[in-house]
């Protein structure tokens, strides 16, 4: 579904174990690395299991169990998830679906309205257009007529969740509405593993998929767990920045990986502006966002894309949100921040003092 965020905590640890020498050598806990593919992706987690040692299969298994509880509900590829079936449903008859679907569509759009709608589900007939789902890569650009006639069954209006008695329901105004939830995969993911490993009392892990983290308590060095924003312009090499979540969600929204070219040599991103019902075409490639809640973070880090890095700095200022963009600039990545995202780029009491 995204760019990886890279785990860069264990390669900095070495870094710092090497340049403390002299000293006493810290005591390095036990931990459990484990690794896998979800949601088209990579996911990555490292665990303090203290009390439970090393069940790392037990651990596998949790975190799988989790992903497909997401992916069973909001997968676009898979024909047999909830949303899958209620994309197909070709009528204007409420479909009854999960609560916990519901439950996300409603904290999204919440989170959504916030940034006045530029992050919007049902955008998927023109993600489809434009090639970027289900349907595979256009063979040409959409014209303006077709854009504006699939943007008639576009927007917040066209679609409607409701609960009776406890059972959730999601019906269409348009029987071709679809809906895409595939930019909020990564956060719900990490977040339901995140509260499997709260229940079970482990106080120290990173848990991520793609850019979507989650963090706890600290490294098995005893250190902050650090986390690397990809470098745009490099997205296999070092990391561009390195950031601290302090117990907080993080996740990136990054147009650089998933693009398409046409026959003049121009690029078009997978995000699309549903004011415009066309892809975005600014040069802000990276968006961070730093919040409580990972599917939070997720939401917001792509409409904030949409919205561009001014906007996205400004609206974080204005809203007390930790905000980290990158603009290319004459070809290079350019990082800025709003004061809000300062604590993050600390890591260590010792270094933030
Ligand atoms: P990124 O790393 O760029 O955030 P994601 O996979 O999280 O990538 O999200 C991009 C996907 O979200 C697109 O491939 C598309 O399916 C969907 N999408 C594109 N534009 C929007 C939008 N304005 N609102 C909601 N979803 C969108
Ligand atoms: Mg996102």
């Amino acid at each position: 579904m995204k760019r990886k965020i890279i785990a860069a905590a264990a390669l900095l640890s070495a870094a710092l174990l090497l340049s403390s020498c002299g000293e006493e050598a810290p005591k390095v806990k036990d931990s459990i690395k484990i690794s896998g593919q979800t949601m088209g992706t990579y996911y990555a987690m490292t665990i303090i299991p203290g009390q439970y040692g090393n069940q790392a299969d037990k651990f596998k298994q949790i975190a799988e169990d989790e992903f497909k509880v997401v992916t069973n509900a909001i997968s676009s590829f898979d024909p047999n998830s909830e949303i899958s079936r209620f994309n197909r449903w070709n009528s204007t008859e409420p479909l009854k679906i999960s609560k916990y679907l519901g439950d996300v569509i409603q904290e999204v759009n919440r989170q959504a309205l916030r940034i006045d709608g530029v992050l919007d589900i049902s955008v998927a007939p023109l993600v489809n257009l434009w090639g970027f789902g289900t349907d595979g890569r256009p063979e040409k650009v959409p014209t303006q007529s077709q854009i504006d006639e699939v943007r008639e069954y576009v927007g917040f209006d066209k679609y409607k969740v409701s609960y009776i008695g406890g059972m959730a329901f999601l019906e269409k105004g348009d029987p071709r509405v679809k809906l895409d939830l595939s930019t909020v995969g990564e956060g719900l993911g990490v977040d339901r593993v995140a509260a499997k490993l709260d229940e079970g009392m482990i106080s120290d892990y990173l848990v991520s998929i793609a850019g979507a983290v989650r963090t706890r308590g600290t490294n098995p060095e005893g250190k902050d767990w650090k986390v690397g924003i990809v470098n745009p312009v490099q997205p296999d090499g070092q990391p561009f920045e390195i950031v601290c979540p302090h117990g907080m969600a993080m996740s990136t929204s990054g147009s650089y990986r998933n693009y398409f070219v046409d026959e003049n040599g121009k690029r078009y991103s997978h995000i699309i502006d549903p004011r415009t019902g066309k892809p975005i075409e600014h040069h802000t490639v990276s968006v961070t966002v730093i919040e409580r809640s990972a599917l939070v973070t997720d939401t917001l880090d792509t409409g904030l894309m949409v919205m561009g890095a001014d906007a996205a700095l400004k609206w974080g200022d204005e809203h007390e949100t930790a905000i980290y963009t990158i603009e290319i600039k004459d070809g290079k990545p350019v990082g800025r921040h709003n004061r809000y995202f300062e604590p993050y780029l600390k890591c260590d009491a010792k270094d933030a003092q």
